[in-house]
């Protein structure tokens, strides 16, 4: 089959929209869906609905998998595994490296490739070069397939260890949603004073866009091992914490999340690290504090 024919096998938000894209750029597409009626749209648009997993994977060589963990993934592959065979399978689904790296080994038993990914985008980012998906896995299955994939992202290839892709995507996930949480907190601190996420929303952004210039300034330092307590010291850091913890209750507000933040100050503090950085906690997440 030619790489202008792909297999799109699970249709949430993104499976849907990969498939809609893949067709927008002409390539034959054939899908299938443990509810098939989330294919009708892409069958008016022209795509194959396949009616049984098996028959999707053996319609084409490169069958793009977009489910929601890998618990979906074998239950879908474990109906596919007579044809599998030749194939090459770029796993989209979100999970842990480890379930990529078994996920890899399970389908090279049955004579298939894995590529995983993570891609860094939601359904309304696909289809845009400028958005990245993390890859990994064989180089060479990599590369014969990238043009397919740059249809859907930009490609970011990682290496050759399957984990890989799944670990940069679960690192990004780690900074996204505490980031989140920690803005949804601040807005409910907002709120029981009367003030509106809008009102909050130029200063919340502010902050936001000065995390990149704190990376930059501590990752050498992070990287040298050196922690020193110049600009911050975490003695500050927990007097700064117990205070968001306090302004919280007294508001009447959940103060789970800064008591979590609070607790790997006090970690540090108890290490011994009062004097230093904030970012001497890096050694209490590691399991390095001694
Ligand atoms: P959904 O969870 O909404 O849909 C995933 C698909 O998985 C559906 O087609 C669903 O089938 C199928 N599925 C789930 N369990 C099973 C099962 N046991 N057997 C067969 N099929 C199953 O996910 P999304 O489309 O939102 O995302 C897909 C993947 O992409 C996820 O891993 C997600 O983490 C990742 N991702 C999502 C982003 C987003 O913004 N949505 C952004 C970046 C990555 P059915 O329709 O029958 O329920």
């Amino acid at each position: 089959m030619s790489t202008q024919a792909v297999t799109v096998i699970g249709l949430g938000p993104m499976g849907r929209t990969m498939a809609n894209v893949f067709l927008d750029h002409g390539y034959a597409v054939t899908v299938w869906n443990r509810t098939a009626s989330r294919a009708d749209e892409l069958v008016a648009r022209g795509a194959t609905l396949a009616t049984t997993a098996e028959e999707a994977v053996a319609a084409n060589e490169l069958v793009i998998l977009s489910l929601t963990d890998y618990d979906a993934v074998y239950a879908v592959l474990e109906q596919a595994e007579r044809s599998l065979a030749g194939k090459v399978v770029v796993n989209l689904s979100s999970d842990t490296p480890d379930r990529a790296r078994q996920a890899a080994a399970w389908l090279a038993e049955r004579g298939a490739q894995h590529l995983t990914g993570g891609v860094q985008v939601p359904p309304s980012g696909l289809g845009d070069p400028e958005s990245s998906t993390f890859y990994s896995g064989p180089q060479d299955v990599f590369e014969a397939h990238r043009p397919a994939l740059e249809v859907l992202t930009g490609t970011d290839y990682r290496g050759e260890d399957p984990g890989l892709a799944a670990l940069y995507y679960q690192m990004l996930m780690d900074v996204f949603w505490t980031s989140m949480l920690s803005w949804l907190h601040a807005l409910a601190m907002a709120d029981a004073n009367g003030i509106s996420a809008a009102e909050f929303l130029p200063y919340a952004a502010r902050t936001a866009r000065s995390l990149p210039g704190f990376f930059e300034f501590y990752t050498p330092r992070i990287d040298a091992g050196e922690h020193p307590g110049d600009v911050d010291r975490l003695a500050m850091g927990v007097a700064s914490v117990e205070h968001i913890v306090h302004t919280a209750d007294d508001a009447g507000v959940d103060t789970a999340f800064p008591t979590a933040v609070l607790d790997v100050f006090q970690k540090g503090m108890a290490k011994g690290f009062d004097q230093d950085s904030f970012t001497s906690l890096y050694k209490v997440f590691r399991g390095t504090a001694g």
